[in-house]
């Protein structure tokens, strides 16, 4: 398991992203922002529209952190539960929620890996730039699988590698010498973002994760692209 340039245990890798979103918790909004220009709020938005949440349906936004994805899913009058490991986003979720006056969310602190909901308790299981994250994934997967019904669909939205030429070449220079300035810049915390954009350069191809997707026994199994991979939304169902 790999922590920036190091490589550390699983159980150092799980501590350290409890430490890196403890601290970036009061800033990760703005650091969303500043970061992708504003573009990650395009991005959710295209997400959300592929969830097709309905009114009535049961949705559980995992690592759901300060609760982007949820507001938006919540508009449709699904009831979704915002989970994630570190109570210091949730607490700053819970704050926007009321700031914003959206009604009707649950809270819940779990880790991805082992969940406290029974099976087959939701229609929708979200994660958007959560997944990478997480130390164990194919438990993580596994754990999304057991959760949903029959008939249940799984979304995730992550960051992964742009197969664009020189694109590629550009991001890696924006990301590697700009992104840990921004974090020191506007956060205060150059080590936390080295540790984001070092973990994106090593999550799976958008292929390699497709298949782990399907390993974990969702059918269907597809990616969609957006700026030839730089983010990239993968789904499948439960049957
Ligand atoms: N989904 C939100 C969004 O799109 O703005 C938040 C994404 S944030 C980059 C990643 C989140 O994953 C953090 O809030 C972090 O605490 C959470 N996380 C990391 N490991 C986790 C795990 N094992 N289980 C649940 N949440 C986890």
């Amino acid at each position: 398991v790999s922590f920036g340039y190091t490589d550390v245990s699983p159980e150092e890798k799980t501590a350290k992203v409890g430490e890196v979103f403890r601290n970036v918790a009061s800033r990760y909004d703005l650091m969303n922002d500043a970061m992708s220009g504003g573009m990650h709020r395009l991005w959710k938005d295209r997400f959300v529209r592929r969830v097709r949440p309905r009114a009535g349906e049961a949705i559980l936004d995992m690592a759901g952190g300060t609760g982007d994805i949820a507001f938006r899913l919540a508009r449709s009058g699904a009831q979704v539960t915002v989970s994630d490991i570190n109570a210091a986003m949730l607490e700053v979720g819970k704050e926007r929620a009321a700031k914003k006056h959206v009604e009707g969310l649950a809270w819940s602190e779990q880790n991805a890996e082992a969940l406290s909901f029974a099976d087959r308790s939701f229609d929708a299981y979200t994660i958007a730039f959560g997944i990478r994250n997480v130390t164990h994934r194919q438990q993580a997967l596994a754990e999304a699988h057991r959760v949903l019904k029959r008939g249940g669909r799984f979304f995730c939205l992550e960051f992964s590698t742009t197969l664009w030429p020189g694109f590629k070449e550009a991001y890696d220079v924006y990301s590697h010498r700009l992104v840990p300035k921004l974090g020191k810049l506007l956060a205060g915390d150059e080590e936390s973002y080295r540790y984001l954009i070092e973990s994106i350069r090593r999550f799976p191809t958008m292929e390699a994760f497709r298949a782990e997707i399907a390993a974990a026994g969702f059918v269907q199994a597809k990616v969609e692209p957006m700026l030839g991979g730089l983010v990239a939304i993968h789904s499948g169902w439960k049957i």
